[in-house]
């Protein structure tokens, strides 16, 4: 029953801060260590939540707080509600989670008629009572009994009038007086009793009040907004503490530090200070605050303290701290620690700093980083100052910050971009013909599609930020404008776009541009050395793939080769390949793709050597590589009209006898040849119709073209390996990998692999060396997973392409997931996560686990990866550290976020097993995600 509610500093476990609250917890530390802290007491998180289920205090409660102030009063010789020397209080809340400013704080309680007196003898200082005083009276006034602010407010401005000052500095002592009594007489006008002169009752009624506010709206609204589950933060604790005035004359004075330049991170003192001035002043802005370091001259026995003390906080906490101090009468005191936030850039300079100091080990600067804070140091970012609001929202599709001129089509921005011109691509859609586009584009905006749109994956791959699916916006191409609300953006008006966040402005709005300090060079080293898995980028041309390198990749764990099939100078070819009706048609085209699939894998086998390049073989649908229906029903209408023309001017030439009458353009042109295009567009057009599939993802594609038209993946294959003869003929050390994708079975696997070996027996007798290489297969289809052991025997390795895999899992088409029910599936805690940003663990993490073994019981060597976008993301890579796999893969910008997270994953793997064998053990429904 004698539950224990009340804890003082001295006694309170400073660890517990569920128990304590952050603020209360700290304070028992800090006296601890021996920190100068005004004495008080910590009533526990626990009597909060008794005292809102039972509608009052629990019984011995306010017992064991009488007993605490019976030792606050031995600790200071004061008295509490009596006497010449009265103690005063502060009655401060505090939860788990520091939820700033959400609860007032009572200072000065304790005064009444008699203690005032007291406190005027003791002080020897009227004006100094009486300002306390009036102080005191209105806090507890709206605090405790609920009498809003503009009840004293109108009182306070009409003194301040009538004297004719604008601070309260300016107000006399009788001033102050008048106040103090004035609102004691709001306080029996709006509660129609008598201002508390029983000060346990003060205490008890202002403890009731700081518990009570945790229901409050503001607090239920801040902790929603904040996603702070009562598991996070169960009730706030109350802290009373003896107070301590900075406002007794200029040997006192108030102050907020940081014990580190939170905006750079530099080892200096940081804050701001008031001298003669109470707690509330400094963040109030009622007068301006000197920075701290002017203390040195004005307070220098002070300052030395305030060094000592952030010293001590700094060596203690092994962390920044933001921290509250007050000087009475030339006396430091601690009043109040925390953990400080700071930007990305300051996180990583005091992370390297603090081990070099010798104050943290390697492992807690790898800790103390959140691996997505990182991202804020690779893109530019929007200017954090900026006032300007959004016109649109879409999806954060890729990050970073980009300004531009709006341009609807890719040759357009083409062009503009060629002669220096800042451009945003702005599409219903993207397709893979408007890839030159997207290389001349700062930024990519559509109105349509979600986070695996072409855009999306196509600008993420190039780190280039991209806002996708942005519906408030109706793009017209033929008028050459957008509609955005009553916005109408014209081509070339200027645009800004957040792909963080999805937010579309209008105009140009400042950016940062990011850097890749030495600071984030030699971090991210410390975490290559303690990390289990290795970091590898999807990386597609010679280009991405020397982007991947500067970011640290440790090699390429997926490079898509239809992606090199889509630059302007191949397309042509590879349409030919599609249209060809023979095999001998077929092969004419693909010995034209040969050298250039060559020449692109020498240049970024060469780029990434000596570290391993995993190409997969051709993945998507045939039909991507051409144009719609629609369109090209279009050209071919053009085209008839076209050749009644040339047919007509013809026949004119013919009937009249005279040589051409029409313009230039015309002249040269024959009947035949524009049959020769119409005809080739007519096949075209059957082509496409040909090939048109009802579910193309799930239809003939991957390894099922690979089986369908052999000679395809010959080329790719040989392509391969003739690049790897050819840089070991260089001396260039390389080491390819060829990924099969799409398989469901071994057999497949076999077909594709006799291919190779025929390719490899044929090259290594004409070169006369030993090739290297390997061979191995995706992993993304839920038959793969079950048929591991038979595709183990096949395979040096498997890659999970978690995007199929998830999709094929869920039965989920990702697109329309997240356009139509993903989001409200998230709201309604149906699902926790998108599965395609974050690995689903309990689903698709249990394949993947069982394929896992299944592979290695057959192959004990079994490389194994992630090349899925959920590979770049810190709590899929925990997963995989977890699992055992070797490498994650994942976008080149996204590979020094991931080189992070595989260390800590590392360092947190006890952690994080716990949790998986938590998770699994509860049944469904306990937890969204399972
Ligand atoms: P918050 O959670 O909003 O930071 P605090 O509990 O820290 O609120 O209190 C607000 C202000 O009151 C602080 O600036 C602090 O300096 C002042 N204060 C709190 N307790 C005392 C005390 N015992 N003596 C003097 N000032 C105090
Ligand atoms: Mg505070
Ligand atoms: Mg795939």
């Amino acid at each position: 029953m004698n539950r224990q509610y009340v804890y003082a500093f001295a006694d309170g476990d400073g660890h517990d801060k569920k128990l304590l609250g952050g603020k209360g917890a700290n304070l028992c530390q800090m006296t601890q260590i021996g920190i100068n802290v005004p004495p008080g007491f910590v009533i526990s998180t626990e009597a909060c939540l008794d005292y809102l289920d039972g509608n009052q205090l629990p019984d011995d409660l306010m017992d064991a707080v009488r007993d605490q102030i019976g030792r606050l009063e031995a600790a200071t010789g004061k008295t509490f509600g009596k006497g010449s020397d009265p103690l005063l209080v502060s009655v401060r809340s505090g939860s788990a989670l520091s939820m700033p400013g959400m609860m007032d704080t009572i200072l000065n309680l304790g005064l009444n008629e008699e203690t005032l007196t007291g406190l005027i003898e003791q002080t020897g200082n009227e004006r100094f009572a009486y300002d306390a005083y009036r102080r005191f009276i209105q806090l507890f006034g709206k605090v405790a009994l609920g009498i809003p602010d503009e009840k004293f407010d109108e009182h306070f401005e009409a003194v301040k009038k009538r004297v004719g000052v604008k601070a309260d500095v300016g107000l006399k002592t009788s001033h102050l007086k008048e106040i103090s009594e004035k609102f004691l007489e709001v306080v029996r006008r709006e509660t129609g009793e008598d201002f508390p002169q029983d000060v346990i009752k003060q205490l008890q009624l202002a403890v009731e009040a700081v518990f009570r506010s945790w229901k409050g709206k503001r607090a239920v609204d801040y902790r929603r907004e904040f996603n702070i589950t009562p598991d996070m933060a169960n009730g706030t604790a109350v802290n009373v503490q003896a107070m301590v005035f900075g406002n007794m004359g200029d040997d006192c004075a108030t102050g907020v530090g940081f014990t580190r330049n939170p905006g750079t991170g530099e080892n200096e003192m940081f804050g701001e200070y008031l001298t003669n001035a109470q707690g509330e002043d400094v963040v109030a802005g009622i007068r301006t605050p000197k920075p701290l370091v002017d203390m040195q001259e004005e307070m220098p026995e002070q300052f030395a303290q305030l060094v000592e003390l952030r010293n001590k906080l700094e060596s203690h906490y092994q962390e920044i701290q933001d921290y509250e101090f007050t000087i009475e009468k030339g006396t430091l005191y601690c009043l109040q620690t925390r953990n400080g936030k700071m930007n990305a850039v300051a996180t990583v300079k005091t992370s390297v700093d603090m081990f070099g100091e010798g104050l943290i080990s390697k492992e807690q600067a790898l800790l103390r980083i959140d691996p997505e804070l990182l991202e804020q140091l690779l893109h530019p970012r929007l200017d954090p100052d900026s006032l300007a609001e959004p016109v649109a929202l879409g999806l954060p599709a890729s990050p970073g910050a980009a300004s531009g001129k709006c341009v609807f089509d890719a040759d357009l921005a083409e062009k503009l971009g060629r002669i220096g011109e800042q451009v945003i691509l702005v599409r219903e859609e993207t397709r893979p013909e408007d890839i030159h586009g997207f290389f001349a584009a700062e930024g990519i905006l559509t109105s349509r599609g979600g986070k695996t749109s072409h855009a999306a994956v196509v600008a993420r791959g190039m780190g280039k930020p991209c806002v996708a699916g942005a519906e408030g916006i109706t793009v017209d191409v033929n008028q050459r404008l957008a509609n955005v609300g009553h916005h109408i953006i014209h081509e070339g008006d200027i645009i800004t776009l957040d792909g963080g966040t999805g937010e579309v402005f209008l105009g140009a709005i400042p950016t940062i541009q990011p850097e890749f300090s030495v600071d984030l060079k030699e971090l991210l080293g410390w975490a290559d050395e303690m990390a289990d898995l290795q970091v590898m980028a999807n990386a597609d041309t010679p280009d991405a793939a020397r982007v991947a390198r500067e970011y640290g990749a440790m090699g390429i764990g997926l490079c898509r080769t239809e992606r090199m099939f889509n630059a302007k100078d191949r397309l042509p070819i590879v349409i030919d390949m599609i249209l060809a009706n023979t095999q001998e048609d077929r092969q004419a085209a693909l010995d034209k793709l040969l050298p250039i699939q060559r020449a692109d894998f020498i240049d970024v086998f060469t780029t990434m050597s000596p570290d391993p390049v995993t190409v997969r073989l051709l993945d998507p649908p045939m039909h991507e590589f051409l144009p719609t229906e629609q369109q090209l029903l279009g050209e071919i209408e053009s085209l008839s009209l076209y050749r009644s023309v040339v047919r007509g001017r013809q026949t004119a030439i013919a009937t009249l006898g005279k040589s051409s009458p029409l313009p230039e353009p015309f002249s040269d042109l024959s009947e035949e040849m524009v049959l020769d295009v119409l005809t080739k567009k007519e096949l075209m057009l059957a082509k496409v119709r040909e090939l048109t599939e009802t579910n193309p993802m799930l239809g003939h594609r991957g390894v099922r073209l690979g089986i369908t038209y052999p000679e395809i993946y010959a080329m790719q294959i040989q392509a391969i390996l003739e690049a790897a003869v050819e840089c070991a003929r260089n001396g260039v050390e390389v080491r390819p990998e060829i990924m099969v994708p799409q398989v469901i079975t071994a057999t497949e696997l076999k077909r594709v692999k006799s291919t190779v070996d025929r390719l490899t027996k044929q090259l290594e007798e004409e070169s006369g060396s030993k090739l290297q290489f390997s061979f191995g297969t995706m992993i993304e289809t839920v038959r793969a997973c079950t048929r591991a052991r038979e595709l183990a025997a096949n395979a040096e390795f498997f890659s999970f392409g978690t995007n199929d895999l998830t999709q094929a899992t869920f039965s989920f088409s990702r697109e329309d997931a997240e356009n139509k029910f993903l989001p409200l599936y998230n709201e309604a805690g149906i699902l926790e996560d998108n599965p395609f940003e974050v690995l689903d663990i309990q689903g698709v993490g249990q394949l993947i686990q069982m394929t896992v073994e299944r592979g290695r019981e057959v192959r004990e060597d079994l490389k194994i990866g992630i090349c899925g976008e959920q590979g770049g993301h810190p709590k899929t890579i925990q997963f995989c550290h977890h699992v055992g796999l070797s490498y994650v893969s994942c976008s080149g910008p996204r590979v020094p976020v991931a080189r992070l997270a595989v260390a800590n994953a590392k360092l947190r793997e006890k952690e994080f097993a716990e949790w998986m064998q938590a998770g699994s053990s509860v049944s469904e429904g306990r937890s969204a995600s399972l």
